[in-house]
């Protein structure tokens, strides 16, 4: 059986799939609300079916771990106004190009004659650069701690090669401050299921402060069903000897001292500063901002634009979603207005948001 086939096996396997379901059973004795807080965990849970094998004392909620989904209008309104310069050339991942800002998005500006391109990755974006002197080009730098390495990365390889004419316009976040601020700000949230992919860079430390100062324990997870289910059984575990802590369950991946090297990186080039998260507002110190020595590089410095007022979108929920006090279902437009070929709000557009996984997956 060649590797991944067995691998694959091994962490979907019924058996131990069925056996976990058991364990949760017998140690399920009230109501709990977990949160994962992951884009890749929201897509697996409701993939797998992951709710309708747990008992109804077990409510599962998606936090704002999709990085398209936090990211909030006036970002794209300002990538937005970039694109309709005419020496500007946007680059970007494919999953922003259809994210709607208060009039446009990068997809009506392209079809309007904008220079929009996707990539695959930031090295993609420099090398379009290089290869268009006399234009300024931005990528958008979205997402937590595990792509704002791959960013800062790309920021000090463009100095290296003296790419004056690229540049980035960051929106990176830090998830510890939105988790610590829901549970602060009272949303229900008995443990959660912490981000599998954003740990392998930043290790088990960040999380310290939730089960210390909330009592609301947190176990990192892999992405498999055997995964989550381990990691909810270690919650209740966590829950019912009142014996709250960070957890690891995806060893075979993360340590707890993270990716030194890609930490190394980020701190290079980044700084921390407040940013603004959709459905939160400004949350303090979550955000990641381009040091000034790298400020060459920053197209908020760097380029002007008319930006314009940014309006949210009165019928779509996707905030409240975000902070967990509403579900997919609750939303009037879901499946109907609002659907995977016409999303209204960001939850709908990118595969991890949780209004795809739940049209997908959960009509
Ligand atoms: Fe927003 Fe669409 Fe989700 Fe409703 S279904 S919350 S409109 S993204």
């Amino acid at each position: 059986m060649p590797d991944q086939m067995k691998y694959i096996d091994e962490f979907r396997n019924r058996d131990i799939v069925k056996g976990l379901v058991k364990k949760i059973n017998e140690i399920s004795h009230s109501k709990v609300s977990l949160m994962e807080v992951c884009g890749g965990h929201t897509w697996a849970i409701q993939k797998f079916g992951i709710p309708s094998m747990l008992p109804s004392e077990i409510n599962l909620l998606s936090g704002p771990g999709c990085p398209v989904c936090v990211t909030g209008r006036g970002f794209i309104d300002r990538i937005v106004a970039f694109s309709r310069q005419e020496n500007v050339i946007i680059a970007t991942f494919g999953d922003l190009v259809r994210v709607p800002g208060s009039s446009s998005s990068l997809e009506k500006e392209k079809s309007r004659g904008a220079d929009v391109r996707i990539v695959y990755s930031i090295l993609d974006a420099i090398t379009i650069a290089s290869q268009n002197p006399r234009k300024k080009v931005v990528f958008p730098g979205i997402g937590f701690e595990t792509t704002a390495p791959g960013t800062a990365a790309g920021i000090i390889y463009a100095r290296k090669k003296g790419t004056g004419n690229f540049f980035v316009l960051s929106s990176h976040k830090v998830m510890p401050p939105a988790m610590a601020l829901l549970i602060d700000e009272g949303v229900k949230i008995d443990g959660y299921i912490a981000p599998g992919h954003v740990s392998t860079i930043t290790g088990s430390g960040i999380y310290s402060d939730i089960p210390e100062k909330f009592g609301v324990g947190c176990v990192i997870s892999g992405f498999e069903p055997v995964d989550i289910l381990q990691s909810i059984y270690m919650l209740l575990r966590q829950i019912n000897e009142k014996r709250f802590s960070v957890e690891i369950q995806y060893k075979r991946v993360v340590r707890p001292e993270g990716n030194i090297k890609a930490l190394q990186t980020m701190e290079e080039v980044f700084s921390i500063r407040d940013d603004w998260w959709r459905g939160f507002g400004i949350i303090p110190g979550s955000g990641l901002g381009i040091r000034e020595e790298y400020g060459i590089f920053d197209a908020e410095k760097m380029i002007d634009a008319e930006v314009e007022e940014t309006v949210e979108d009165k019928g779509c929920i996707c905030g409240e979603i975000l902070k967990g006090l509403k579900k997919p279902h609750d939303c009037k437009l879901f499946g109907n207005v609002c659907t995977t070929e016409n999303p209204v709000g960001s939850c709908m557009v990118s595969h991890e948001g949780a209004c795809n996984a739940y049209y997908r997956f959960n009509r």
